[in-house]
């Protein structure tokens, strides 16, 4: 079998960073999120059992997801740093406010918020799939997202309409 981390960077994802409040704040770039179920709304996110973040989910805690656009690439080099500081400290300027649910970092200019809890915790392997309840969800502007492909950032562009086939 080729190696799955080569195969999987062919699909592109968009980009997140996934954020907790309270005594041991943190935030962690994310591009394994996704939406579950519209009815209850439910989404997932899988995170390393290695990562800071997990413990922090694991203690089924609530977190905040803010994803990104185009303009934050250097948001989700940071929030991917393992040499980032720790607590309060990685949250540098743009800017970011607490959400009202979580207490957790919303970042400024991002496309979207959603504030969750988690209520399931899987192991899978090296990472755990946690499940959450969303308590609110917010878009930002409509600007362009921020995607991975191919291990590398792109900015998501319009595929012309003329170009699509039926
Ligand atoms: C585009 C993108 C998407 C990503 N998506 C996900 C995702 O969906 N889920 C996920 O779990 N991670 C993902 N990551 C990786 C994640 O963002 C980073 O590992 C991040 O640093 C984790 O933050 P943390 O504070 O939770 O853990 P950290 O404390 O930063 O540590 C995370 C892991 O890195 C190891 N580590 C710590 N310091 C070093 C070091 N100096 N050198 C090497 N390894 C070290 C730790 O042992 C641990 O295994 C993604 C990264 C990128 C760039």
């Amino acid at each position: 079998m080729a190696d799955l981390r080569r195969v999987m960077s062919v699909f592109a994802t968009g980009i997140t960073v996934i954020t907790v409040g309270g005594d041991f704040p943190n935030g962690m770039t994310a591009n394994a999120f996704g939406s579950v179920s519209l009815d209850p709304p439910l989404v997932l996110c899988c995170v390393s059992r290695t990562a800071r973040l997990h413990g922090a989910l694991s203690a089924g805690g609530s977190f905040a997801v803010s994803v990104l656009s185009a303009e934050q690439e250097e948001i989700a080099r940071r929030f991917a740093d393992h040499s980032r500081p720790h607590g309060w400290g990685q949250f540098a300027p743009p800017g970011w406010r607490l959400g009202r649910y979580t207490g957790a970092p919303l970042l400024d200019g991002a496309l979207a918020w959603l504030e969750c809890e988690v209520i399931q915790e899987t192991v899978a392997g090296d990472h755990s799939v946690f499940v959450a309840s969303v308590l609110d969800a917010a878009t930002g502007g409509d600007r362009p997202a921020l995607l991975f492909h191919g291990s590398a950032f792109h900015e998501l562009r319009r595929v012309p309409a003329a170009d699509v086939a039926d």
